[in-house]
């Protein structure tokens, strides 16, 4: 079998010395182009020698923070501020990006959720498929800015995974710590297939993602820690000169999958504890409302873990099947 050339090209040179702004262009023919292309905007940077970090931000469209310090560094860092290379792609999945979804309106794409790709597939398949086998194989280190999106609202933490090869999830948890999020978490997903991080996990990469914040927009601290986090992490891998910036990060765990708190019901939410506060297993966590009738109690959900709320669902009305919270366990108090 013969495997398929991507579609997808660079206008940049990805071996060049000094910045370059380009495209990563993907044909896309449509009704309103129809020799037409996609063009999501990125950033080379590279100075002499040193590792090579792929930076992505919105790679879920309604994610903020990663997106901002993303396109602000592209205009901001001077090649001769860094050893290596830098490949700053700040709108990762660009159509999404554009409509502020989640998922890309022209194929329902959630790029998080269709890792490695295809190269014969939907658009957000084909870039997949682009950053799989091109762009991640270029990569030491791989930073991927997530926050919660319209519908969540997560406390700030950059964020590794347990991993099989202990060596280099020591490597993502000091890259993860570097970074000096309010909160370091080891992250369980709920589902890794399709992950973007597992790719770049399983090609052996240090991974380290982020969430920052939500409720699709962003705020004036939490776009700091996304800016300061990029800054430290260069520090930590030696790319960069100057002082990190230093800051209390709390230790937080996920063990397994009794910390999400999904709703099996559906009306008005109201939540009962703060984002971030500690709660003991059994608190009362949020109510639901039936808003088909009045007249009958609230359905409620109580803390399954002793910990910090580290998650909730964000807008007033919840279904079923809607994440209510994550509830993670407190590691230590930091250092
Ligand atoms: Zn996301």
């Amino acid at each position: 079998m013969t495997i398929k050339k991507s579609s997808v090209s660079l206008t940049v040179d990805l071996d060049a010395q000094g910045v370059q702004h380009g495209h990563l262009s993907l044909p896309y023919s449509h009704d309103d182009s129809a020799w037409g292309s996609i063009m999501t905007p990125l950033t080379v940077i590279q100075n002499g020698s040193g590792p090579t970090v792929l930076m992505t931000g919105a790679n879920h469209g309604d994610e903020y923070e990663g997106a901002i310090a993303l396109r602000r560094l592209t205009q901001t860092i001077k090649s001769e501020e860094i050893s290596g290379r830098l490949i700053i792609v700040p709108f990762f999945n660009y159509e999404a990006f554009k409509a502020g979804k989640r998922t890309s309106p022209i194929d329902k794409g959630n790029m998080n959720r269709v890792f490695p790709g295809k190269v014969d597939g939907t658009p957000t398949e084909k870039i997949a498929d682009y950053f799989q086998r091109y762009l991640l194989p270029e990569a030491d280190v791989v930073l991927d800015m997530h926050s919660g999106g319209r519908t969540l609202e997560i406390v700030p933490f950059a964020a590794a995974h347990v991993l099989p090869d202990k060596e280099q999830q020591a490597k993502c948890v000091a890259a993860m710590k570097s970074f000096a999020a309010p909160y370091s978490m080891m992250q369980l997903e709920m589902d890794p297939a399709g992950l973007y991080d597992t790719a770049a996990e399983e090609m052996g990469k240090i991974f380290v993602t982020t969430e920052l914040g939500g409720g699709g927009t962003s705020r004036p601290w939490t776009i700091e820690i996304a800016d300061s986090g990029v800054h430290n992490l260069l520090i930590h891998l030696n790319m960069k000169e100057g002082q990190p910036v230093a800051r209390q990060s709390l230790m937080l765990d996920m063990p397994d999958h009794r910390c999400f708190v999904t709703s099996t019901s559906e009306g008005l939410l109201e939540p009962v504890v703060e984002l971030g506060s500690r709660v003991r297993e059994g608190d009362l966590i949020a109510r639901v409302w039936d808003t088909n009738h009045t007249g009958t109690g609230p359905v409620e959900y109580r803390s399954p873990l002793t910990g910090v709320l580290a998650s909730r669902h964000y807008a007033g009305l919840i279904r079923m099947g809607d994440s209510i919270a994550v509830v993670a366990l407190v590691v230590d108090e930091g250092d």
